[in-house]
């Protein structure tokens, strides 16, 4: 945000009669403070050590041995969920996945371990935090996105170029040891400390803490559970992803560990990207000696995550990934905790627990599309406040008439010159104090000003054109908690067909 000077300005200039929150009360919470502070670095480590502890825990390693493999695995992190709180409601989201393509060359049992901390005030809406307990080992074959052969100096495979292992390969992979220590033992540790840290307090929304299996097959569990969530028509309001948080300085010696990257994706003002945003400001204003890299694209090049199939379900979410990976390691025997930072997980882990705690304990975002006017086509959008606003499906000749596309509340008053921005709580509005404007210019990443506007559910900009920046409004809780924003997005033209007599 821009210094409380330059917002003054600019509330001056526009002579605005509302109040505005100075930058200096923007609020940090006690209660999310303690629960950053509580995060440790020691049981992060000693949960790494037990995960590396099972030899493998590839997907399609055996699921029966008490002590080896991902079904002792699966067990334990299970029994560690249970252990945390009689809150936590815990259980494994099974599926029976069929033998498919060379990385599954057999049916399968899949079980996501799942432990949710139901909210008090609105147990409906879900925040997830998530990480996969799944490991991998290549054997031979080239790891990570660009990396050669293992302690090679070989020219990187190109994306897309990249043999896939043989049916034989596959099978004498899935029983090499795979202590998956960074990738994702990390990210599996973050996620279950968080369990254990907040389960032991009481949020407003529900916190999902999920281990997922089956990522290092092509984002199995993640997809599953992502589409079963839609089709359930859960509310998830955000998803935290957590893959590769364990290393600090990279494999050509790039050290930084005041930095974590914040994947998106690349759509403007996407759910995914306000997410992106919120996670940079609350993060920073939480632990200040972090610096959230918001990344504008979906992954890294050409590879991918657990959070991505939940963008495709329509939900916001993004991936946490240190900047600094050693792909060297990365699938292979030397992913170990010896060559890893656990200090940067925990800093990490701290991240995920401000921004988690922040939404969890926060008002819904407003909601700021228009219903539709015509009954609700297939795939046609819901108008609920977190759903992505996605234009109509294109109508076939024989289809119904096609749904009024659906658009923001925003207009430019009656005086025509005027920014006239209109809102509804997504809900009960008993916990909001009010609601805050955020102005940005159309090429900057980050909201630029903001206007607290008290409890209204309108507010004019005089003189302000919607046609030369971007707007959204957040809901501020009562406790001076922050909503995600949500943002005035108009749906693209869509092409037309032009009759001609000829
Ligand atoms: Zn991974």
């Amino acid at each position: 945000m821009k210094p409380l000077r330059t917002i003054l300005a600019l509330a001056a200039a526009m002579s605005f009669s509302a109040g505005f929150i100075p930058a200096d009360e923007k609020a940090v919470n006690p209660q999310i403070r303690k629960i950053v502070d509580q995060v440790s670095e020691d049981r992060i480590k000693a949960i790494i050590e037990k995960l590396v502890s099972f030899g493998t825990r590839s997907t399609m390693s055996n699921q029966d041995d008490p002590v080896r493999g991902i079904g002792a695995a699966r067990l334990w992190i299970f029994d560690q969920f249970k252990s945390y709180s009689p809150r936590l409601q815990v259980r494994f989201d099974k599926y029976r996945v069929k033998k498919q393509g060379q990385r599954i060359f057999k049916d399968v049992d899949l079980y996501n371990v799942i432990a949710v901390l139901p909210g008090a005030k609105m147990p409906e809406t879900q925040v997830l935090v998530s990480g996969h307990y799944d490991s991998l080992n290549l054997g031979n074959r080239p790891a990570g996105g660009a990396a050669a052969g293992p302690g090679t100096d070989a020219p990187p495979v190109p994306i897309g170029e990249r043999p896939q292992p043989t049916l034989e390969e596959s099978e004498k992979n899935a029983a090499l040891p795979a202590p998956g220590a960074c990738d994702d033992g990390s990210g599996t540790a973050a996620v279950m400390e968080l369990a254990r840290v907040m389960s032991q307090y009481v949020f407003d929304k529900t916190l999902v803490f999920v281990a997922f299996a089956g990522e290092e097959q092509g984002l199995i569990g993640s997809s599953l559970l992502a589409a079963k969530s839609h089709l359930e028509k859960q509310v998830i309001e955000a998803v935290l992803n957590n893959d590769i948080i364990g290393t600090d300085v990279s494999g050509n010696g790039r050290t930084g560990n005041t930095s974590v990257s914040v994947y998106s994706d690349e759509t403007a003002d996407s759910p995914s990207q306000q997410l992106a945003r919120y996670t940079r400001e609350i993060a920073e204003r939480y632990i200040p000696s972090m610096k959230v890299n918001t990344v504008f694209l979906g992954d890294r090049l050409g590879r991918g995550g657990d959070h991505t199939p939940f963008q495709w379900e329509g939900y916001g979410a993004v991936r946490l990934s240190t900047p600094n990976e050693i792909y060297a390691n990365q699938h292979r025997v030397t992913d170990t905790l010896e060559n890893m930072s656990v200090p940067y997980t925990a800093r990490v882990a701290r991240v995920n627990a401000a921004v988690a705690a922040s939404l969890a304990l926060a008002p819904r975002a407003p909601i700021v599309m228009r219903e539709p006017r015509a009954p609700a086509a297939a795939g046609a959008p819901t108008a609920a406040g977190t759903a992505p606003a996605v234009p109509a499906a294109p109508q076939t000749a024989a289809a119904p008439a096609p749904p009024r596309r659906p658009s923001p509340t925003i207009s430019r008053g009656r005086s025509g010159y005027d920014a006239l921005l209109q809102w509804k709580p997504a809900g009960p509005d008993d916990n909001i104090k009010g609601y805050t404007i955020v102005i940005r210019a159309t090429t900057s990443p980050y909201w630029e000003q903001e206007i607290y506007v008290g409890k209204v559910t309108e507010y004019t900009l005089k003189d302000v054109s919607i046609d030369d920046a971007k707007f959204g409004v957040k809901a501020i809780g009562n406790d001076g908690g922050e909503s995600l924003v949500s943002a005035y997005v108009y749906p693209p033209r869509l092409k037309t067909e032009i009759l001609t007599v000829q």
